[in-house]
């Protein structure tokens, strides 16, 4: 999902009047004019660099561990119990009332021997019956995790229940960071719907299975709504169906592995706008459906998606969904990675910085960060979400690469310093796993600097390339943990980066890099990094490059007298710190 910002509202500005706040601004700007370029230059010159990253003293603790989330979080017997297949989802959705209804077939293959299995659903939806076989089996509920008793189901059999429930679905406080059902109006005063799970789960609103971990090889998603309404999900739509009463079934399949998070519904007033992509010798549809006064400046705003998915494929290797489609779809909230149905929000605005989310004016950061998640996200998913910097930090570099794509790699770098204002290192970007934590935050921005370190250990772009790539591919329509890229990482690039993955991201502090000059050297060590940290670093001495390989122990160098020296901090996340107590003869130069 998008990145989120803060909002910051002024507290004073009721208790001014309007005029003599305009006068007062007046003088206010004539009296700072003068320096105004000079101080902005200033300001920005402090923070470009290390001012912006620190090591804050407290750490942030995680959240403590409620009911609700050990359920939602831990793969119990009831759980490893069985493995989903195949979801079929059928729901009429009451827009007046807000209100949902309808059942979910869920099939699934019995790894283990059982009697008893937890599918999740919010304890706030009602349950009208679950059947096996035409009879009606009990349950037990607690939280949103509902317990139902099978009889004996033996390992290797594939079996199916359906869950027949209705309720009122969770209003979304503020999607998508805070989820649920999303009832607005358009424009035109017209009922413009959708709804968001990431972080709360998909079984806020239908029964599942609702571990990331566990996905369905295909689902079905048939919705019926008001006719005249058009209701959009993921994958392809098979059919349209009046089914009466002024009512019309959407049915929609999705023929790959989904994540729960990524099933949505969209149900508006849609144009449908057909396009082809080009890419990797083959023409390929893209569809997007705008709200019909949307139509005209959607056309043009969404030819961007062409090379957007032109740059991934040549980073990232093929988009793995061309069978189900690529879309993107109009929402009533900013936009979420959806699987090939991929919602924008995003006002298709540029340069507008009020509102709508650029990258240097052009480039859409909606588009193209939730586009990244069909890569990162949505093909390669986080085996547990407190890995979640697999989807944010992967999809944060890819913005990076695509500026890097189109504007080179030197403007790249500036928009991946402006990213390192945000980190804030008050908690490892790994969290507890089994606990339902999601750890976003630093998944992001520094997720992306850890991605872009990485580059620099490996030294060479090509090997780098190839091992994402490789990365991509290997695993598409698959489940990883952190560790997996690690290793992964390792085996391709022949480099142990276990200090490297447990500095970055199983702990919360950035290296400090201490270095001294002095009299033909330039001496240098760790601080603030676990026991063995050994990352190199790239140095321009006189702007010829050397890499210096600084353990916790002080080491040298040698360099010409007074040569210039820049440590490459733009391409490690490292804070540098210049200690003359490293140089020789001074009280504290060996090892702290
Ligand atoms: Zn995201």
């Amino acid at each position: 999902m998008a990145f989120k910002r803060s909002s910051v509202r002024s507290r004073l500005a009721p208790l001014i009047n309007k005029s003599m706040l305009r006068l007062l601004s007046l003088i206010f700007i004539a009296f700072i004019s003068f320096n105004c370029s000079q101080l902005k230059m200033i300001n920005e010159a402090r923070h470009y660099f290390n001012n912006s990253l620190t090591n804050p003293d407290e750490a942030e603790v995680y959240p403590e561990l409620t009911e609700r989330n050990r359920l939602m979080g831990s793969l119990p017997a009831e759980r490893k119990c069985y493995n989903v297949s195949h979801y079929d989802l059928n729901l009429e959705i009451d827009m007046d009332q807000k209100t949902i209804a309808g059942y979910n077939t869920i099939t699934a293959l019995a790894v283990n021997n059982f009697t008893k299995l937890q599918v999740d659903l919010s304890k706030s939806m009602n349950i009208e019956n679950i059947s096996y076989n035409d009879q009606s089996l009990l349950y037990t509920r607690k939280e949103d995790a509902v317990f139902v008793d099978f009889p004996a189901i033996s390992a290797g059999t594939e079996f199916s229940f359906t869950v027949h429930y209705n309720g009122t679905p969770r209003v979304a406080p503020r999607p998508p960071w805070d989820d649920g059902f999303v009832w607005e109006t358009d424009k035109a005063g017209r009922q413009f719907v959708a709804v968001t799970s990431e972080g709360l789960g998909a079984s806020h609103w239908w029964p599942c299975k609702d571990h990331i971990s566990d996905e369905p090889n295909s689902m079905a998603v048939n919705i019926t709504v008001p006719s005249g309404l058009m209701c959009v999900s993921s994958g392809q739509l098979k059919e349209t169906k009046d089914v009466g009463n002024g009512k019309t079934e959407y049915r929609w399949f999705v023929n790959n592995p989904i994540n729960n998070y990524n099933i949505s519904v969209n149900i508006g007033h849609y144009a449908v706008i057909q396009d082809t992509i080009h890419s990797l010798g083959q023409v390929h549809d893209a569809t997007y459906y705008v709200l019909d006064y949307n139509e005209a400046v959607a056309r043009e705003h969404f030819k961007e998606a062409r090379t957007v998915i032109r740059a991934l494929e040549h980073y990232f290797g093929p988009y793995q969904w061309w069978e189900d489609g690529y879309k993107l779809v109009q929402a009533p909230y900013l936009g979420m990675e959806h699987q090939t149905a991929v919602t924008y929000g995003n006002d298709f605005r540029i340069y507008d910085k009020s509102k709508s989310r650029s990258i240097y004016g052009f480039i859409d950061y909606i588009t193209l960060h939730e586009t990244a998640h069909e890569w990162w996200g949505n093909s390669i998913t986080a085996c547990d979400p407190a890995d979640v910097w697999v989807h944010e930090g992967f999809g944060t570099y890819t913005e990076v690469l695509y500026v890097e794509y189109l504007l080179g790699y030197d403007l790249s770098i500036d928009y991946l310093i402006q990213k390192r204002r945000g980190i804030g290192n008050r908690k490892a970007i790994v969290g507890p796993r089994n606990q339902n934590y999601w750890g976003f935050g630093d998944a992001y921005n520094k997720g992306a600097w850890i991605i872009h370190t990485l580059r620099s250990v490996i030294d060479n772009d090509e090997l780098f390339f190839s091992t994402l790539k490789g990365f991509a591919v290997d695993n598409a329509k698959g489940i990883v943990c952190t560790e997996d890229v690690r290793d992964y990482f390792s085996e391709k690039t022949d480099i142990d980066l276990d200090k490297f993955f447990d500095q970055y991201l199983f702990n919360r502090m950035v290296p400090t890099l201490e270095y001294a000059q002095q009299n033909g050297k330039f001496y240098y060590r760790w601080s603030g990094a676990i026991a063995g940290f050994n990352m190199p670093v790239n140095l321009l001495v006189n702007k010829s490059e050397e890499r210096i390989y600084p353990g916790t122990e002080t080491e040298s160098i040698d360099i010409p007298v007074y040569a210039t020296v820049e440590v490459k901090d733009w391409e490690y996340l490292i804070i540098k710190k210049e200690n003359k107590e490293l140089l020789p003869g001074t009280a504290f130069s060996g090892s702290n």
